[in-house]
């Protein structure tokens, strides 16, 4: 009954984000009703494996009493106010102060916002900013990655760079462009000219940043934003030669370095921040998702020393901001989950523990005959599906592959997201060996049956949609 009321609600009035309206009203959304730890649970009495932590985003774990109690209390001392015209309150300055501890040392600074797409926005206008104001305001360009994800505002849509967006969004703000991105399996092995190795591509990914900055002048560049790992993207670890490449042609041109840690930021890859791991030094860090566990939406900017000491020296009143920029409410809560975090050492277990048991157990699924690569780094990992294992090529499109994984994934009991043939997990932190075994049972048992369905003459009749009952029995 609550299945089908809900559904019918949505139906008639609910559009989705990232979702074809028509065809969700007709099959019905999936009623979510409540979830504990690692585990959602829908209205019709599943219980699933969330390997997505949500959107990537409930590091902690579902029904996080602690987070909870943070926010009533502060819903009851001072729900909202803003921090427009010189006003602050404890929990945003606390806050403030406890990332800029965590960060980096030469990241000083944080600017609020409500979103990650938010945060890219506040990217976008700072980074022009500073050039104006260090007397070059014809430093407007901005480098990003094609297939890169930077959110889905104008100006985050713009940023990133996912084709189906950009066609549908259009026109981008101007002054943006991309260059390749570090994909190995579906751009190295199987791309045009077969890269010897994923190091020679990686090299060459970085090399394609370098020819962008001389295209363009680097006197009109202002900047290069890329995810250390892309997320959305399809979970793309870059061969290891890239990152080094790229910090090697940075160091060359004066140009700054944003990396978007929506994603790779607190405790993902087994450090408080992606850049840690790769050894990075970004002027600008976004932020959001992890940030409050998603308990609340907040994001924000963390700001290097040089480009903060600009804009604070320099630039007089900088005219950005939004209304629930350091929201006080969101603030206590990504308080108390970056407190909970250390406090439990939760990103050193990523690190040390979790992160190379997930690495050994997924690596296995790499055996599986339809899939040509099995990949991990801390808790983020993909499968990449593929019709022959020996070359690497891919399933027809028409069979939609990756969707069908998915659909039989949902219905054996696991999130497990697709993107094209990719299949991708991120579970939350907090997830334990038994459940990293669990989900690997359970992505196998997918695996299998998407193997079973793809090998029949016409896998994807409606009929053929897994139901929950048929999967489990
Ligand atoms: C999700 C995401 C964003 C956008 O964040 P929203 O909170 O959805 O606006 C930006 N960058 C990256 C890397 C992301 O994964």
């Amino acid at each position: 009954m609550q299945t089908q009321a809900c559904q019918a609600l949505d139906r008639a009035h609910h559009l989705h984000p990232f979702t074809d309206f028509k065809a969700l009203g007709e099959e019905g959304s999936r009623v979510i009703t409540h979830a504990r730890g690692v585990y959602i649970h829908d209205s019709d009495g599943h219980r699933i494996l969330d390997g997505m932590a949500g959107l990537w985003c409930v590091n902690l774990g579902y029904g996080r009493r602690e987070l909870v109690e943070a926010a009533t209390a502060q819903l009851e001392q001072l729900p909202y106010y803003n921090t427009f015209f010189k006003t602050t309150h404890p929990p945003v300055a606390r806050l403030a102060e406890k990332l800029c501890d965590l960060a980096p040392s030469h990241i000083n600074h944080v600017f609020f916002t409500g979103s990650g797409s938010e945060a890219n926005d506040t990217v976008l206008r700072m980074v022009r900013r500073y050039w104006s104001l260090e007397g070059k305001p014809e430093k407007q360009w901005i480098i990003g990655r094609e297939n890169g994800y930077h959110g889905s505002t104008v100006a985050g849509m713009s940023l990133g760079g996912m084709a189906p967006m950009h066609d549908q969004g259009g026109p981008c703000v101007p002054g943006i462009t991309h260059i390749r991105q570090p994909y190995w399996f579906g751009e190295g092995r199987l791309g045009e000219g077969h890269d010897p190795s994923p190091e020679a591509f990686g090299r060459a990914c970085a090399e394609a940043l370098e020819a962008k900055i001389l295209e363009l002048g680097e006197d009109k560049v202002a900047a290069f934003i890329a995810e250390p790992v892309q997320g959305a993207g399809g979970a793309i670890m870059p061969p290891a030669s890239y990152w080094p490449a790229v910090k090697a042609v940075l160091a060359r041109y004066d140009i700054l370095l944003v990396a978007d840690e929506v994603i790779c930021g607190f405790g993902r890859l087994g450090e408080w921040f992606g850049s840690q791991h790769f050894d990075l030094e970004p002027d600008l860090m976004p932020i959001a998702k992890g940030l409050s566990s998603g308990y609340l939406p907040i994001g924000g900017v963390l700001v290097g020393d040089r480009v903060a000491e600009t804009l604070i020296e320099e630039g007089g009143e900088f005219f950005h901001g939004f209304t629930y920029s350091g929201h006080p409410t969101c603030a206590a809560v990504a308080l108390k989950n970056l407190e909970l975090l250390e406090a439990e050492g939760i990103v050193e277990r990523v690190r040390e523990d979790l992160g190379p048991y997930l690495a050994e157990r997924w690596s296995e699924l790499g055996e599986h005959p339809i899939v040509g690569e099995a990949r991990s780094l801390g808790l983020m990992g993909a499968l990449e599906l593929v019709a022959d294992k020996a070359t690497g090529e891919r399933f027809d499109k028409s069979l939609a592959a990756g969707s069908l994984c998915r659909d039989i994934c949902f219905a054996t009991g696991l999130v497990m997201r697709s993107v094209g043939d990719t299949m991708i997990i991120a579970p939350p932190l907090v997830i334990t060996r038994d459940e990293i075994d669990e989900l690997v049972h359970l992505a196998r048992q997918a695996l299998d049956e998407t193997a079973r369905r793809l090998a029949e003459p016409c896998p994807l009749v409606p009929s053929a949609v897994p139901q929950p009952e048929e999967i489990r029995a």
